[in-house]
């Protein structure tokens, strides 16, 4: 059967549209963005069109998981390639509202995760960040009654919040988390990418390759300490203002000193001009 791309900007047009999947027993699997769409996102819609009947893609920037210093005036909006792409990716719904449906007047309920969401990374340097990632998830949770709700291994953190989250909250959504896809070169795609200047972008891949090198060297045994040690002193000397590199349990994000202590990720965050990236990898 053809299926249309249909844009909802309304809860109870949204609800109705679920409704009617729900009825009739299909499988729903939603992928919340902010939109300026790239082909991570759209691998995010690949796998979940292999796990449900429906795929939902929400689009909002979602204004309470921005501090007055950050960049939600100037984040990329390009809403008609976005759309173009949702199109040809075979997506049914997209959810749109506005940040008056999202937020009206007198909404007065925040979520206030913790664990994961206080493990002193993200955190630290955007502490308003995990309060309005978990507020407008949950919400979209709601709105949306997915089964599946797929999120990119590229926000390591956020992944382990709204996996908590949706556990503690005893939701039934399995969040599914989607590796992340790179440039040829290493870089993980973002949608802040578009910030790099030409220069910039040359230099961007490092964090990757010390992510990748650090692994390599943590899974031979050697030191977790001391190969952090190597990697912050590599990332400062090229160019990086470095946030943080850290070693941490990968499903709890505690710190870990061995690899005898559990699963290891090594998570970074460093700006490079006015431009911030972050990635994480396995070990
Ligand atoms: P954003 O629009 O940046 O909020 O991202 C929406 C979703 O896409 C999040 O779950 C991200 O983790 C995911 N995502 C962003 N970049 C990538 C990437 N390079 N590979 C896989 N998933 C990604």
């Amino acid at each position: 059967m053809a299926r249309r791309l249909r844009v909802m900007r309304t809860v109870p047009a949204l609800r109705r549209a679920v409704e009617l999947f729900r009825k009739k027993r299909e499988t729903i699997a939603l992928v919340p963005t902010m939109g300026a769409l790239h082909a991570g996102h759209l691998e995010l819609v690949r796998q979940a069109r292999r796990r449900a009947e429906r795929v939902v893609v929400s689009i909002f920037v979602n204004p309470a998981q921005f501090a007055p210093h950050e960049d939600f005036g100037t984040y990329p909006r390009t809403w008609g390639s976005d759309i173009k792409a949702l199109n040809d990716a075979k997506v049914e719904l997209v959810w749109a509202p506005s940040a008056q449906v999202m937020y009206p007047e007198g909404f007065a309920t925040r979520i206030a995760p913790e664990g994961p969401a206080k493990a002193g990374l993200e955190d630290k340097f955007r502490p308003h960040f995990f309060g309005g990632v978990a507020t407008v998830v949950a919400k979209l949770f709601t709105q949306c009654r997915p089964d599946f709700a797929m999120f990119g291994q590229k926000d390591y953190q956020q992944l382990r919040v709204v996996t908590q989250m949706a556990k503690d909250l005893d939701l039934a959504v399995k969040v599914i988390g989607v590796p992340t896809l790179r440039e040829k070169d290493g870089l993980a795609l973002s949608s802040r990418n578009v910030y790099l200047s030409a220069g910039e972008r040359a230099n961007a891949p490092l964090l990757h390759r010390v992510l990748k090198a650090s692994a390599e060297r943590i899974k031979k045994d050697e030191k977790i300490e001391d190969v952090l040690d190597v990697g912050r002193r590599q990332i400062d000397l090229s160019g990086f203002t470095l946030d943080y590199f850290e070693a941490r349990h990968a499903e709890t994000l505690a710190p870990i000193a061995s690899r005898k202590d559990g699963p290891v990720r090594l998570l970074v965050a460093a700006r490079i001009g006015k431009t911030r990236l972050i990635d994480n990898i396995g070990v």
